[in-house]
């Protein structure tokens, strides 16, 4: 079976950001979707707690939700895709009846948002701009791109 790909889109706010979720602590924060993008980033630090993982592990729960509905609505449309071919297989044939049913009903996917509210900080190590939580600005933040502090 081929891979299938779904497309989700992310919006970004005003000023070219997105918001991200770090899968340790559970925070938000901003990157520009030039950053988020960027291929020379292999890892993304946390400006919170500091820990890294892969980008593909920061996406907000909402995106993830969004994703699984796309992809349960994928599959929905292959059931009855496949009900109706079947129907047509046995049309005409005597004594087999095969009637595809009611249309699958399809799960509506969410208006994903931007409603995050966060401070920005330039971080002058990597030329690197974040959005942040206000507090945190104050007291510190790791640099999502090299980890320093
Ligand atoms: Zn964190
Ligand atoms: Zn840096």
């Amino acid at each position: 079976m081929n891979n299938v790909f779904f497309k989700i889109t992310v919006p970004s706010d005003n000023d070219g950001f997105i918001t991200i979720q770090c899968p340790f602590c559970n925070d938000r924060f901003k990157l520009t979707v030039e950053d988020f993008k960027r291929e020379d980033i292999i890892e993304i630090f946390c400006p919170y707690c500091g820990l890294r993982d892969e980008p593909s592990h920061f996406y907000t729960d909402e995106i993830v939700e969004q994703a699984q509905v796309v992809a349960r609505n994928y599959t929905k449309s292959l059931l009855s895709q496949s009900s109706k071919d079947l129907e047509k297989t046995f049309k005409g044939k005597k004594h087999i009846s095969f009637k595809a049913g009611k249309p699958i009903k399809m799960e509506s996917e969410k208006i994903l948002f931007e409603h995050e509210e966060l401070e920005v900080t330039n971080l002058d190590c990597c030329q690197f701009i974040v959005k942040t939580r206000a507090l945190s600005k104050e007291i510190g933040i790791y640099c999502p791109c090299c980890g320093v502090r």
